[in-house]
């Protein structure tokens, strides 16, 4: 069998039978490898505390055609991100992001611009930088990497830049003026196109800098969950523990 190495972020492990674990990695190389992690219950020396949840490690395993499991052989720890989970909000957080991924299923070969987004999110919450808003940049990579994310700053019905106020309109994947808009629900406040601006432009670990109120930022995610719930086409499990918060 050949041995592959891959560098990775651990998604999510659970136990796998009396003795193993199952451990999704979200890998650099091969997009999601999901594997077996023999003995990882019966002795914790054997992967240390390379298979929890956010890990960043480097992956060594197994691959038997057909098997939907890889067989993980070694996995080292580059760097752990156990602390920055110690904040139940931030644990919340980072499942959700973790089911994202796992939903959007990045393919083996495509470019690494999501495992990068996500290393740079996690290295950055440990930094001390503000968890809202890092979650909402991560959204707004998120959608825009995965190309959901519409053109937000001109009107869908009279294609005038919108000002003032704008509103969601998944109808014409977009966004519509107070004077288009018959069904207002998600608004688009003035500062979201600020706020689009910059997270294109900086990188997250800059988050001291913007000048966003927590309100604000509430806002925007707001209106980044609906285009995320509208692509997913259903609401992700763990967004509810996050809600409930
Ligand atoms: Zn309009």
């Amino acid at each position: 069998m050949p041995r592959n190495q891959a560098e990775a972020i651990v998604l999510r492990a659970s136990k796998f039978k009396d003795q193993d674990k199952s451990v999704v990695f979200f890998t650099r190389e091969h997009g999601l490898v999901e594997g077996i992690a023999k003995g990882a219950l019966k002795s914790k020396k054997r992967f240390g505390s390379s298979l929890e949840p956010m890990s960043y490690v480097e992956v060594f395993y197994y691959e038997k055609e057909g098997n939907r499991y890889v067989t993980v052989g070694d996995c080292d720890l580059i760097e752990d991100f156990y602390e920055v989970q110690t904040n139940p909000p931030v644990l919340f957080t980072l499942a959700y992001f973790a089911e994202l991924i796992e939903e959007s299923r990045p393919a083996s070969g495509e470019d690494d611009l999501l495992f990068r987004l996500l290393l740079q999110i996690l290295l950055a919450l440990k930094a001390g930088g503000e968890p809202e808003f890092l979650a909402a940049y991560f959204e707004t990579w998120y959608l825009k990497i995965n190309g959901y994310l519409p053109d937000l700053s001109s009107c869908k019905g009279c294609r005038q830049d919108i000002v003032a106020t704008g509103w969601l309109s998944h109808q014409k994947d977009g966004a519509v003026c107070e004077s288009c808009a018959n069904y207002r629900k998600e608004e688009i406040i003035p500062e979201f196109l600020d706020f689009l601006r910059w997270v294109k432009k900086n990188p997250p670990s800059k988050t001291a800098e913007p000048s966003f109120s927590a309100d604000q930022i509430q806002s925007i995610r707001g209106v980044l969950r609906e285009i995320i719930i509208f692509h997913l086409e259903h609401s992700p499990k763990t967004l509810g523990k996050f809600l409930d918060k």
